[in-house]
């Protein structure tokens, strides 16, 4: 290992390799570490959502998350029973992941690849690029910030030696437990125990031979006592997950009550294998700051959230990426002293609404225990279907939050980044289940169909990119200067598409390297090198002169 480190990440869960991925593919040298030696006992994650597969497309490794042994053709339907032997009281259909279409906003969409399968698809991103080092079985066990670097003290976990090294920036994607958020004396705020929960990895191969619901990806028992357990086909295979939801109030489900639970959901006893047992607390939390001087936090680290929603390890991706470019430009000097503060300010409060949701989406999965079913879900007879139907369909449309999320999972925007050249335009709405896109400033840059069949996405590189759209677009000459003059790496690419046109609603609009709009006008700016320092993080504009800005524009 390397005495000196440019990024020294402590971590390599999903968030951590992501980003020693992405700083990899930018060329930034980095040390990844992780204390155990990599494997996973029990997969948490299992949906890469949609903005992560447009992540992955950028880094060229669709066809790597493609390939994963999850099956194509296994059906990703989600259905509400009173046992797996009893009575259906709704389901929502979803494609198998083959047959799973984009929607109209992505060249992408999302993929089923459980954390097994996922992980070792970013570690052979990361290891890729020479520039990157990973060591497992290697803690962090204490760091000191100076004004140079952070000296941080590692472990080898199978010896027990310790070393010394030292690291332009460390970044703690070091999970919800973080001892980097702990040594940099970071609280989190929220809910420290929404459930306690009990999750069992188990084996059955001949699972949906064995009940009459079909092949399906989520599984929601609803009792008489309301939700109370979740089986999710882990593999879409022979294993499976079962998860007993619990309450906020502290249980330790014995093994007793794991095979009463898995008995209770078959509606009979059956064969299966218990392979791991996890129990953990669901948490709404959010860090009250997302890094100090030379260090940050990332990812679980930084959030906690329930996984309804699956908006965990994605948020992380996206912290990830926020992070990579930002480490990136100011390693190679082009970045300003304020790139990484806003780093903090456009990426807490997307945490902040993401772990809200997530927790309103357990409410909802929950809400069954307010609303109990009545005797006559669970009895026979036309009577009985009646009523069956009418709560099985109110629950279908409860959940549907939960399903159709894309106006978190494409449409965070960082409307308030002090990095971000307002553009005098009113913020639309947040939405939550529809995504309309927009190129106002702070929005993921638009998804639009080129005509040789690429996306607008796949314009946008390591660098700034200037889109001058339409034939009498401006030379956007003011904005090239001033990048040359502060070193800022910039393409122009120029389209003459009015389908293009038509989503940007600009002529001269600047995408960052992360793919967020940066500004946007219809002439070329008044005074380009402001708007370069802006974005580049070396003067910011505060909240006043943003109104200013807006009033003026
Ligand atoms: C049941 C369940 C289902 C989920 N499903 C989804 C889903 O479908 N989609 C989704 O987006 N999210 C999901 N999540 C959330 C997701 O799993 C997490 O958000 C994600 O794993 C966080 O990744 P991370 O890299 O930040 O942290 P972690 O995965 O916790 O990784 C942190 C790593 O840091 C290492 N580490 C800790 N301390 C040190 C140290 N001192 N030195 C060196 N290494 C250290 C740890 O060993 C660990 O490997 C789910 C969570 C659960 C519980």
């Amino acid at each position: 290992m390397n005495q000196h480190t440019s990024v020294l990440i402590v971590g390599a869960g999903p968030v951590g390799l992501a980003l020693a991925g992405d700083l990899g593919w930018r060329g930034v040298s980095c040390t990844l570490i992780e204390q155990t030696d990599g494997r996973i006992e029990q997969p948490k994650m299992d949906l890469v959502g949609v903005r992560t597969m447009e992540f992955c497309r950028r880094w060229d490794i669709v066809d790597w998350v493609r390939d994963a042994p999850y099956p194509g053709d296994y059906p990703q339907d989600c259905v509400w029973v009173t046992d797996l032997n009893g009575f259906e009281l709704g389901r929502e259909r979803f494609a198998a992941r083959a047959f799973e279409a984009c929607p109209p906003q992505s060249p992408q969409k999302r993929e089923r690849v459980p954390q097994d399968m996922f992980d070792p698809i970013l570690r052979r991103f990361a290891t890729s690029f020479d520039c990157l080092a990973l060591h497992y079985q290697t803690a962090l066990v204490a760091f000191e910030d100076g004004p140079d670097h952070v000296r941080a003290t590692l472990r080898d976990t199978r010896t027990g030696t310790s070393r010394v090294v030292t690291a332009d920036y460390l970044i703690g994607t070091d999970g919800g437990a973080s001892m980097v958020r702990e040594g940099l004396g970071i609280g989190m705020g929220g809910n420290p125990a929404l459930t306690y929960t009990t999750n069992v990895l188990f084996r059955c191969a001949d699972f949906p031979s064995l009940h009459r619901m079909g092949k399906a990806y989520r599984f929601i028992f609803i009792g008489p006592e309301g939700t109370w357990l979740t089986i999710v086909a882990v593999n879409g295979g022979d294993r499976f997950r079962m998860s007993i939801v619990g309450t906020p109030d502290k249980v330790n489900h014995s093994e007793a009550d794991i095979r009463a639970a898995l008995t209770r959901a078959m509606g009979r006893d059956f064969d299966y294998e218990v392979l791991s047992v996890m129990r953990w607390v669901r948490r709404e939390l959010v860090a009250d700051r997302y890094g100090a001087g030379r260090v940050f936090i990332a990812g679980d680290a930084a959030h906690l959230m329930s996984p309804t929603g699956a908006l965990g390890m994605n948020t992380g991706i996206q912290d990830a990426v926020d992070l990579g470019w930002k480490l990136d430009a100011v390693l190679r000097g082009w970045g300003g002293a304020e790139l990484l503060r806003s780093y903090e300010s456009e990426r807490r409060p997307v945490a902040l609404r993401n772990v809200a949701a997530s927790t309103e989406n357990l409410g909802r999965m929950l809400s069954t225990r307010d609303r109990k079913p009545p005797p006559e879900v669970f009895a026979q007879g036309p009577e009985a279907d009646a009523v069956r139907a009418a709560y099985g369909a109110w629950f279908t449309e409860t959940m549907r939050h939960e399903w159709f999320m894309n106006g978190f999972h494409l449409g965070y925007r960082y409307d308030d980044s002090p990095i971000v050249w307002p553009d005098g335009t009113p913020a639309p709405p947040l939405e939550r289940s529809t995504y309309t896109q927009t190129a106002r400033p702070g929005a993921r840059a638009p998804h639009v169909v080129l005509r040789d069949g690429r996306s607008t996405l796949d314009l946008f590189g390591r660098g700034f990119t200037l889109l001058r759209l339409g034939r009498d677009a401006p030379s956007g000459d003011g904005i090239v200067q001033a990048a040359m003059q502060a070193g800022v790496p910039l393409q122009v690419v120029a389209l003459d598409w009015p389908e293009v046109r038509e989503a940007y609603q600009r002529v001269l609009v600047l995408v960052r390297p992360d793919g967020h709009v940066a500004w946007r006008a219809d002439a070329e700016p008044l005074d380009a090198r402001a708007v370069m320092d802006t974005v580049r993080g070396a003067r910011t504009i505060a909240r006043e002169g943003r109104s200013h800005l807006e009033a003026a524009s």
